[in-house]
């Protein structure tokens, strides 16, 4: 059998300021899917985590100093546990290697948040549409939606009907719920569907790239803030140009000039302000911070188009200034 040595240097993290931690222990890991494990955090003296809605995530900070972002995918009404479900990448920098190949029952971790960027609102309609392991999220908004007595249906697309997870939960409900396993019935018919989407209808989407694509191109017709969608990773795009910015951090009543090459995150972090962040990539949502003052440049996958607008917050890791000069609330 061949031997798999645990990933070892860390990736660089972002700072971690006044980022609560909470001690927990793997209590069972289980075979979902092709590839996809999941796995059942507690705390060790068996008391309840916090509590948390459909569409949070927690941050797992793995032995080997890599920290990952996984959805709650269990009941928000058990707090004795959090279930997280994760998708071997195949070309992993190390973060689903280690839950796949080192995690084990009994073994204490720690864990940050949960933190929502995805809030489930209260609707009589949604369409909730997924694509692989993005049922994660998905998985307790369509509890929420059943036990509120709300209509709804689901489209879950995947490769293959082996690598799509969590199919037995979801059996009794088959009348709403649509499986397109690549490999049997191809991809699910997003325009279509999108197009007899009534614009009451919430749509709540997870995936890849391509599937969340295929959802902004097929619901344009739909009124702003009807689709709302996570990322896993960012959004491919052309490297923009950066110029230098100065930040005045209002809290703390100190002025940083941001150079071009740094990141608004990092040249605070060095000047040694409380800034939390995690990913660097704009996904996570660890670094949200008010911005009073200024226009941010928003370079994250987070934000809908309407809170762009509004231009109240800004994420530190990967956004700037469309203005010489920004006031942030630090
Ligand atoms: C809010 C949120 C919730 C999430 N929920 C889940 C979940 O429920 N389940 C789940 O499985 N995952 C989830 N993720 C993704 C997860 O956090 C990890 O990104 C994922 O497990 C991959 O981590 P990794 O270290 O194995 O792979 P990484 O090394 O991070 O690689 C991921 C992919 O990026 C590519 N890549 C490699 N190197 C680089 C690089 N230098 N820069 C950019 N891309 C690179 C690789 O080709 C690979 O396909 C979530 C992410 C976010 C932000």
């Amino acid at each position: 059998m061949a031997t798999r040595t645990v990933p070892a240097a860390p990736e660089p993290q972002a700072p971690e300021a006044g980022q609560p931690e909470t001690p927990v222990m793997v209590r069972q890991l289980c075979w979902e899917a092709a590839g996809v494990v999941s796995v059942l955090l507690a705390r060790p003296d068996g008391g309840d985590l916090p509590a948390w809605q459909p569409g949070a995530h927690v941050e797992l900070l793995l032995p080997t100093g890599l920290v990952r972002q996984y959805s709650l995918c269990g009941s928000p009404g058990d707090l004795s546990g959090y279930r997280v479900a994760v998708r071997r990448e195949p070309a992993s920098r190390g973060g689903s290697e280690y839950v796949h190949s080192f995690l084990r029952p009994g073994q204490p971790l720690r864990i940050r948040g949960p933190r929502n960027h995805f809030r489930f609102e209260p609707a009589d309609s949604y369409l909730f549409i997924a694509g692989g392991i993005g049922i994660t999220p998905i998985l307790p908004m369509v509890r929420q939606a059943v036990a509120s007595g709300a209509r709804w249906s689901l489209v879950y697309g995947g490769r293959s009907a082996a690598s799509m997870a969590f199919r037995k939960e979801l059996a009794p409900h088959r009348d709403a719920v649509h499986l397109y396993a690549g490999d049997e019935s191809g991809r699910i018919p997003l325009a279509a569907l999108l197009g007899r989407t009534h614009p009451d209808t919430a749509v709540y989407a997870c995936g890849p790239e391509p599937l969340l694509d295929a959802v902004t191109d097929g619901a344009g017709h739909l009124p702003q803030g009807t689709v709302r969608m996570e990322r896993f990773r960012p959004r491919t795009r052309e490297h923009a140009h950066n110029t230098e910015v100065e930040v005045v951090c209002a809290r703390s009543g100190r002025t940083v000039g941001v150079p071009a090459e740094r990141s608004v995150l990092d040249a605070l972090a060095d000047a040694g302000l409380p800034v939390a962040g995690s990913c660097r990539e704009g996904v996570c949502g660890t670094c949200e911070t008010r911005v009073l003052e200024g226009v941010p440049d928003h370079r994250d996958d987070i934000l809908s188009g309407e809170e762009r607008e509004k231009g109240d917050r800004m994420y530190l890791c990967v956004s700037r200034a469309r203005t010489p000069r920004l006031v942030l609330d630090v």
